[in-house]
């Protein structure tokens, strides 16, 4: 079987999403790559109920190359994904806060620090219908220098060096967007300067030495 392993992966990784309240029913999909092949959930079919069969495998030029079942529908999105940045694994949802956010905004603002970990500012890809070139043009263009994007009154979108990866950054980006609504409820969210954001950054590539006590 090809790619036995990232596929195996793929159904772990599908539980976890369901588990934690990230999908329901069949929405949502993941990928990961090697190489020029891609394995990707099938369509329609529940993330907690895949097995490492049922995962098609596809090449970069969208032929299905292993497995009965039709790719996802969102296959073009992925593979539009995988053309333009490094990512060797991608997570979509139709996670509540994430869609929230695509729903009523253009972007997500930093208002954590931790958004630096998805490439800070999130964009909101522009609206096509779920499956289509447009939708994986549009994504293609917000993901830019980016490890995560929201696609506009339909969900997100996140990237990782393996599905591991994608999925934190898929649970980060939910968290980042649930601060956001909820701080909304409450009062208007300051957003971190360019400056503040800098100096994360620079604190992260630098951290002080820790004092240590004489003995
Ligand atoms: P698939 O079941 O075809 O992967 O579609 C789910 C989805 O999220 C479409 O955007
Ligand atoms: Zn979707």
């Amino acid at each position: 079987m090809l790619l036995a392993e990232l596929r195996q992966q793929m159904c772990e990784y599908g539980r976890r999403a369901v588990d934690q309240g990230l999908v329901i029913g069949s929405s949502g999909n993941l990928s990961a790559r090697d190489g020029d092949l891609v394995a990707v959930t099938p369509s329609g079919v529940q993330l907690d109920r895949l097995t490492a069969e049922a995962c098609p495998v596809v090449d970069m030029d969208g032929y299905l190359v292993e497995g009965d079942l039709q790719p996802s529908s969102e296959t073009p999105m992925h593979l539009a994904v995988y053309t333009t940045t490094p990512a060797r694994a991608i997570v979509h949802t139709h996670s509540v806060f994430g869609t929230v956010v695509a729903t009523t905004m253009t972007e997500l603002p930093p208002v954590h620090y931790n958004a630096l970990m998805l490439g800070g500012v999130v964009r909101v890809a522009e609206y096509a219908t779920y499956g289509t070139p447009e939708l994986a043009a549009n994504v293609k263009q917000a993901m830019e220098g980016k490890q995560a994007a929201l696609l506009a009154n339909h969900g997100g979108v996140t990237i990782g060096a393996t599905l591991e990866q994608a999925f934190e950054a898929t649970r980060l980006l939910e968290w980042l967007c649930e601060v956001y609504v909820r701080g909304l409820s409450i009062g208007k969210p300051t957003v971190l300067t360019e400056d503040q954001l800098t100096a994360v950054i620079d604190r992260s590539l630098n951290p002080p030495p820790f004092p240590r006590r004489a003995p």
